[in-house]
Formats: structure tokens, sequence, C-alpha cells
């Protein structure tokens, strides 16, 4: 590895996890001038086909990453939140908070759109990207990482980065004592639909059964529905539609009717909600983690991502400022911990809230909280 000066240049990096943290770690670190190479577990390297919400924090990010113009074309940018009790009736319009002057408070986007938009720029920028493969083994010899694909390829890298995820297996490897993800309780379901002209804002449905939609393009939109799963029970994909039309039965007016077009078991995405933080060091050696691999939030921020894409902002600053992988590994985390913290545990309060397993939290003040948080430089 070339060093000038102080800080580390053309360091050999394996990524390994090629989703939102693993993708956006490339852009910033092919731009720093390293050698990236990203490994894929799914040879198809495919997201499922509904939405996430992006708040003003990773926009900024984005711009960082020099790629926000791509998000703006990719997505659809809304300023405000709207809230609505069971009974249908809208009782606040929020306005959200841009942390810079010229962007959105919030974005929506398609999963597949984002995954297109990160995954060409990476590999625009330099990356070399390999499907279908994971990790066999790694040896960190002090001096730089061997490692084994479970193609039988072998590498020498100096750095290994672990953004495989909440079920990370570079987690496992590296620093198998740390925490695990635990599941909280309630699960989470979404489905796409046309957008109607008049959705400007997330319309959040508050209620044992809680809903939200969110506008994701010019003419799509995406439900979610967290219910409570206490038995964190496994739906077989064949009749989940139904499923899902059932657990609405209780809603606002307007949702029970967008839930009559809810007809494809395919289209239904389900998912028990889960947690996990490593309060510990994120790096053993040579090998960092970051994003869920590290700190995996429940969704009710709606920042999990975003943590991932600040991650890889601030590990690219790290290494380009420090002496050693170590320095540079401990720096980062120190600068992420508390902000990951925070979201993570806050999360969990809203979710527990929600399911009786806590006090209820108010969502409005969480959510303005939040944005006061984020909106700190990283
Ligand atoms: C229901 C739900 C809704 C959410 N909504 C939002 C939202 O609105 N806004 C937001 O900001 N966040 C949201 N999140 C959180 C967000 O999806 C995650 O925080 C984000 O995807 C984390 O990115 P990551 O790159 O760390 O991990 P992942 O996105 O999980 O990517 C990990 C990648 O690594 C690959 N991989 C796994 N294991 C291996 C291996 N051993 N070898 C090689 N590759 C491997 C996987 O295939 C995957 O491509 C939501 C999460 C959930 C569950």
């Amino acid at each position: 590895m070339a060093r000038t000066g102080r800080a580390m240049k053309a360091a050999r990096i394996l990524i390994i996890g090629g989703g939102i943290g693993g993708l956006t770690s490339a852009i910033a670190l092919c731009r720093d001038g390293h050698d990236v190479t990203v490994i894929e577990r799914d040879p198809t390297w495919s997201v499922y086909g509904v939405g996430i919400i992006q708040q003003s924090n990773v926009l900024r990010a984005a711009q960082q990453l020099g790629i926000l113009d791509g998000y703006l074309a990719a997505g659809v940018g809304f300023d405000a939140v709207e809230i609505y009790i069971p009974s249908g009736q809208r009782v606040a319009r929020v306005p959200g908070h841009p942390v810079a002057p010229g962007l959105p408070a919030n974005l929506g986007i398609g999963r597949p759109a984002l995954h297109k938009l990160l995954g060409d720029t990476a590999i625009a920028a330099g990356a070399k990207v390999r499907l279908g493969v994971t990790v066999t083994t790694l040896h960190d010899d002090g001096a730089g990482v061997d490692v084994v694909l479970s193609d039988g390829a072998a590498l020498r890298v100096d750095l290994v980065i672990g953004a495989d995820g909440v079920y990370s297996q570079t987690r496992q490897l590296v620093l198998p004592q740390a925490e695990k993800p635990e599941f909280t309780g309630q699960a989470v379901w979404r489905y796409n639909f046309p957008r109607p002209a008049d959705l400007d804002a997330l319309h959040v449905y508050n209620g044992p059964t809680g809903v939200g939609l969110v506008p994701i393009s010019a003419d799509l939109m995406y439900m979610y529905v967290t219910t409570p799963e206490p038995d964190n029970p496994r739906y077989p994909t064949a009749g989940l539609a139904a499923v899902l039309r059932a657990k609405l039965a209780g809603t606002a007016p307007q949702i029970k009717a967008l839930a009559e077009q809810i007809t494809d078991d395919a289209g239904v995405v389900y998912r028990p909600l889960e947690g996990m933080l490593v309060r510990g060091p994120w790096h053993s050696g040579r090998v960092v983690l970051l994003g869920d691999a590290v700190h995996a939030t429940t969704p009710h921020l709606g920042q999990g991502a975003g943590m991932a894409v600040e991650d890889s902002i601030v590990l690219a600053e790290e290494l380009a400022r420090a002496d050693t992988p170590e320095a540079a590994f401990a720096a980062y985390r120190d600068r992420r911990f508390e902000r990951c913290r925070y979201i993570v545990e806050k999360s969990l309060e809203i979710c527990h809230g929600q399911i009786g397993k806590g006090p209820p939290v108010d969502n409005a003040r969480a959510t303005a909280e939040m944005f006061a948080v984020v909106s700190q430089p990283i």
C-alpha cells in the first residue's frame, strides 16, 4: 500500500456486500484513488421492488458523494409529513427540515432505482464487482489480509470492509462475541400502488396497525404496514395478499379502499423487524464493519440506510487522514457511534411503544428530534 505523508493511498480494499453501504463505500473509496473490489453473495444482485425514504441528511451525504443529481432524478422529493387518525381524518401537516439549502426534506425512491444508481456509479468510479461469491476465509497477518473466496479465488488485500448486512458473516468471523440481532415483536408489510396525483407528502396513519403511504416516483407509491407479530410467524408467499388485506380491516376508510387493490402475493414484502447495535469496537485488525452489520435499526425513523451512507463517507475520510488502518477504523467508529446508537435506540423505543412493550412515543416529536440530531454535521 503506497503512502503519501501520513494518509493511506491506493490501498487494495475488499468490500463484502454490494448493498447500500457497500456501494456508497465503493464510490467514496474509488474516488479517493483506492483499488476496490466488491463481492456480493446474490448472483442476480437484485433488491426487492418497494421503496425507501431518504431524509435530507442522506441527500447531503449524496451531494458529498457526487450522486445528488442521480438521487433526485431517480426518486421524488417531498417536504411534509401528514398525520391521520384511524377515522381517516387528517390532524396535522408537519413541515420537514431540509439540512441544506436547495434540498428537499425527504426523498422517496424505489429500492431498484437506488440500487441501479449506486451500482452504476460504483462501477463507473472503478469498482470491480464480483457476483455470486462470498468469503470462505480471512487471514489478517498484520500487514495485509489473505482472503479465499467461495469460488476458490485467493486475494491479498490491505483492508476488508464488511458491509454484509444485519446477519453479517464478516461480523461472525472477526467479532464473534458481538451483539446479535433481536426480534422486536413487530413486523412490516410493504406493497406498491399507483401514486394518486395529489399525494405530495408522506401520509402516516396512527393506530394499532400503523400505515404509511410514501411517494417514490411520478406514478408510484408504496404502502408500509406495521403489525404486532409476537410469535414471529413465517407466512408462506401463497396467500400473503389476503393476509395483508385482513390486517388492514380496522384501518381508515381510504386505507381499506386501497387494500382492495392488494391482490398479488409476490408483490407483498413481509419482514419481521430486528434491531442490533455493536457497542464495542467495529473493527478487528484490518477488517472493519459498517451499516447494518454493526447498527441495524428498525425503520421507525427511516434512517437505517442513511446511517450506512454516512458511515461510508466518514470511513473514507478517516482512511484519508490516518496513519494506520486501525487508527482510521477507531476514529470512524468514534465519529459514528453516538448518532447510530441514537437512531437504533430511539427507533426501538417507538417500535416498543406501538406494540405495548414500552410507553407510547409521540411520533411527531420523535421525528422532529431526530431531524435535529441528523442535521448536525457527520
Ligand atoms: C422494513 C424496512 C424498511 C426500511 N426502510 C428504510 C427507509 O425508509 N429509509 C432508510 O434509510 N432505511 C430503511 N431501512 C433500513 C435499510 O434497508 C438498511 O439500513 C440498509 O439496507 C443497510 O444497508 P447495508 O448495505 O448495511 O446492508 P444491506 O442493504 O443488507 O446489504 C448487504 C448486502 O450484502 C450482501 N451479503 C450478505 N451477506 C453476504 C456475504 N456473506 N458475502 C457477500 N455478500 C453478502 C447482501 O446480499 C446485500 O446485498 C429499512 C429496513 C427495513 C427492514
